[in-house]
């Protein structure tokens, strides 16, 4: 799941993105408004952690103009304690939840995957696909009931895949979905992991649409 992350409190925004690198997201941190602007525009995000008091533009702007632009990215606002008017503006604005600092890492985490799985129309956290079950809290992976070992880019991309079941995913999707941008990648990373998961998990789960990426029907 990659996240575009817009603090400009640099110690905040550092512990988030380090925070939540561990839990699996890709995390591509900016700390202005334009910028994050900017990247919503030409990078693809499955979620986004907006605080409202950034320099160059506000939060407000940069979702408003979101929602302008109908993208219907789920975005969790930042706000400050003492503002609620900023946190009516910014749920009026379109934004999905918010958090008001200080707030715990584990809360914005949970809140994250219940923005996700509200998104993907589900109501557990665990998404089941035939025989296999996959819960993103505990980012266990199961198999006929027995859990499967998984690396953290394994786990992310079959996550991604089936969060988007039915839809096939080009590898550049795929690729931006588990890289940010400090990240470089190698040329056939995607089809190595894709590997790794069908031995895994059986050769039939992930289809190849040739030319085009993959799906899980
Ligand atoms: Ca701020």
């Amino acid at each position: 799941m990659r996240l575009l992350l817009a603090e400009d409190d640099t110690l905040l925004g550092d512990g988030i993105r380090t925070g939540l690198s561990q839990e699996g997201y890709t995390v591509d941190w900016v700390q202005d408004g334009l910028a994050a602007d900017i990247a919503l525009k030409t990078e693809t995000y499955e979620l986004m952690v907006l605080d409202l008091g950034l320099p160059k533009m506000t939060g407000i702007d940069v979702l408003k103009k979101l929602r302008v632009r109908k993208d219907d990215l789920p975005v969790l606002i930042l706000t400050a304690r003492d503002t609620v008017d900023d946190r009516v503006e910014g749920l009026d604005a379109g934004a999905d939840d918010y958090l008001i600092k200080p707030f715990d890492l584990d809360e914005l985490t949970a809140r994250l995957r219940a923005l996700i799985r509200r998104h993907g129309g589900r109501a557990s956290s665990e998404i089941i696909h035939q025989n296999i079950v996959l819960d993103p809290a505990s980012h266990a992976v199961s198999l006929d009931g027995q859990p499967v070992e998984l690396s953290p880019r394994e786990f992310a991309l079959l996550h991604m895949l089936l969060e988007k079941k039915g839809k096939v995913l080009s590898r550049a999707r795929l690729e931006e979905s588990m890289y940010s941008w400090e990240n470089d990648i190698g040329s056939n990373a995607i089809e190595v992991h894709i590997h790794h998961l069908r031995k895994k998990l059986g050769q039939k789960l992930i289809r190849t649409i040739r030319g085009v990426g993959y799906i899980i029907d």
